[in-house]
């Protein structure tokens, strides 16, 4: 993880207000849970001492009766405080699960809204860190840190008041034990956190060097680099280990330092109270009761410290998933988009001189003066040398990015007017590269319409020519594409994506042809799929096959971003320009 230190304030953690609001309820009633559970945490000391001084202290004869009753009074008390814990920590718990998975959904929503432009400057591994580090981390503030905190603060100031109530005197004891141990301990404890966040990413260093090598066997492999490799990540996790027991040692040492502090103090304390109880300045109940009161007290500063690191470090991961809810796609839905007319059987588009440059790319146009017209029912190929802005023209008209100048229009009117849904539902893509999901071959086409029935998506494959294949596999179309499945060929994957494509029936097409050549036989399937697909519609064709730009009805070459040559195939060869010199190149099968 690259994630910088996160800023430590911990007002951020107001950004998660929003996200408790909706339960207000759980949160009162957690509070109440919470403060009885405090009081009764309070009232134990009270009980214990009436049970000394009124109990055991009691004339012999009453001594058996009184006891019991004491006793009794002690077990009430201890089962009121369990309740009220498992009633503060169930509730707690609760939300604190409630909150980090809305967090989660919600982030996850939201980032699927982002445009290109967002991947292009936050990494896919940031924000599935956010995704599970972050929100895993508001879930322990929310959780747990916080009410500990909450309940650590009343215990400890209740403790702090009834010391002050009962015997003055014993107070400059606990500061005492306050300074001598809790400061010095907490210091300490600062500085193991940080090393075990050291060692952590250490870890974390081994494992990337790991996923790195394991995900390009092949290569170590033919390298013969398997020693190397195991060499290097050896030394990572030496490293791991080197400050694994540093981070062991500050804890041994500050375990030691607590343990014996404590106990001196704490014996301490008693020896002068006992001191106190044979002059009879104070009773055995009341040394009982302030010891427990001291041992309240200390334990709640103890715990307060450690939770105001918790709070931090949730801060800072608060902050990123606001900062990350925050971003606004630059592409969005107009407030008052204009509707389309309704579908007709292929739809008109139009490049008005278009200039546009990626955003990490100031300086360098990616399309320049680009003007296209292309009419309802028309088949256009565009060809040109690798870089030349073709892929750039579908992600405009997709409205992934938008122009810095001129117009598209589609079906008349400006796509920048209309609703983003509304524009990519009338059109269809198909990539070079086409995404095959884990999941059966019929959700996999039914990914184009959700809503279709099992037979138009039977209908759509036949059209693409994927029925006979798919029939063919060992369960049909209940057949586990992708990763944990079947892995289909190339060919038999452009066709499942042209069946996705065509149920989904959109008046403008997009085809990005793959390059990747083709057994013969995969290349007339898909061919005789392609050329379904292109039937009564609009099709924009990133061509590289002779099959495919002799089927258009216009070729546009492109060049560094400007249209260079347009016509038929045999015109433009006869023209003897940019499109000869490729054709004799790409098109030569
Ligand atoms: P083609 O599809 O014709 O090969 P592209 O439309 O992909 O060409 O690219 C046109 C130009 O824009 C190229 O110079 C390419 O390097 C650049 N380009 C493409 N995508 C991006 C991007 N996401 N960010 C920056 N530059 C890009």
């Amino acid at each position: 993880m690259t994630t910088a230190e996160p800023p430590r304030n911990p007002q951020s953690l107001s950004g998660l207000r929003p996200f408790l609001r909706p339960y207000r309820g759980h949160v009162a009633l957690a509070a109440i849970f919470l403060l009885l559970a405090a009081v009764a945490m309070l009232v134990f000391p009270v009980a214990l001492r009436g049970m000394i001084d009124g109990g055991l202290a009691a004339p012999p004869g009453e001594r058996l009766v009184a006891l019991r009753g004491h006793f009794l009074a002690l077990f009430g008390v201890a089962v009121a405080l369990g309740l009220f814990s498992a009633a503060r920590f169930y509730l707690v718990s609760w939300l604190g699960e409630r909150v980090s998975a809305d967090l989660r959904s919600a982030v996850y929503a939201h980032v699927l809204r982002q445009s290109p432009a967002f991947f292009e400057s936050t990494q896919t591994g940031e924000v599935l860190s956010r995704l599970t580090t972050d929100t895993t981390l508001v879930q322990t503030v929310v959780g747990s840190s916080f009410s500990m905190g909450l309940r650590n603060l009343v215990m400890g100031a209740g403790a702090l008041v009834m010391l002050v109530i009962t015997h003055p005197y014993v107070m400059t004891l606990v500061l005492a034990a306050v300074l001598l141990v809790v400061l010095p301990a907490m210091f300490f404890g600062r500085r193991v956190r940080k090393l075990s966040r050291a060692s952590q990413d250490r870890v974390a260093d081994s494992s990337a060097i790991a996923a790195e090598v394991l995900n390009a066997i092949p290569v170590v492999q033919s390298h013969a680099a398997e020693a190397r490799e195991a060499d290097r990540f050896r030394e990572a996790t030496e490293n791991a280990f080197r400050t694994g027991v540093r981070r062991t040692r500050a804890r041994a040492v500050l375990v030691a330092f607590v343990i014996i502090a404590n106990a001196g103090l704490m014996l301490w304390g008693l020896y002068q109270g006992a001191e106190g109880v044979v002059r009879g300045s104070i009773t055995a109940g009341q040394l009982g009761q302030a010891a427990f009161y001291v041992a309240i007290f200390a334990g709640a500063v103890a715990v307060l410290g450690e939770v105001y690191g918790d709070l931090l470090r949730a801060a800072g991961a608060t902050e990123r998933l606001m900062e990350l809810l925050a971003s606004r796609s630059p592409v969005a839905s107009p407030e008052r988009p204009v509707p389309l007319p309704p579908p007709r059987a292929g739809s008109s588009v139009r490049f008005d001189a278009v200039r546009f440059h990626y955003p990490s790319r100031p300086l360098a146009p990616a399309l320049a003066s680009f003007s296209l017209d292309v009419a309802a029912g028309e088949t256009v190929a565009l060809v040109g040398p690798s870089g030349a802005g073709k892929t750039t023209v579908f992600q405009l008209l997709l409205r992934f990015y938008d122009p810095q100048q001129g117009a598209i229009v589609l079906d008349g009117v400006r796509i920048d007017q209309l609703r983003l849904q509304e524009l990519r539902g009338r059109i269809g893509l198909v990539p070079q590269e086409p995404v095959v999901f884990s999941s059966s071959a019929l959700e996999n086409i039914r990914y184009g319409r959700p809503e279709a029935s099992d037979e138009e998506v039977k209908a759509a494959a036949r059209g693409a020519f994927a029925h006979d294949f798919i029939e063919a596999l060992p369960e049909g179309y209940a057949t586990f594409l992708g990763e944990r499945g079947v892995r289909l060929s190339g060919g038999q994957r452009q066709r499942i994506a042209i069946a996705r494509a065509m149920l989904k029936n959109p008046p403008l097409l997009l085809l990005d042809e793959a390059t990747s050549a083709l057994d013969a036989e995969s290349e007339r399937m898909v061919q005789a799929a392609l050329e379904s697909a292109m039937r009564d519609r609009t099709t924009l064709v990133i061509a590289h096959r002779l099959a495919t730009v002799q089927k258009a009805d216009r070729i546009v070459v492109l060049d560094h971003g400007q249209i260079v040559e347009s016509g038929r195939h045999e015109e433009l060869l006869a023209r003897d320009g940019v499109y000869a010199r490729l054709a004799a190149l790409q098109f030569m099968a």
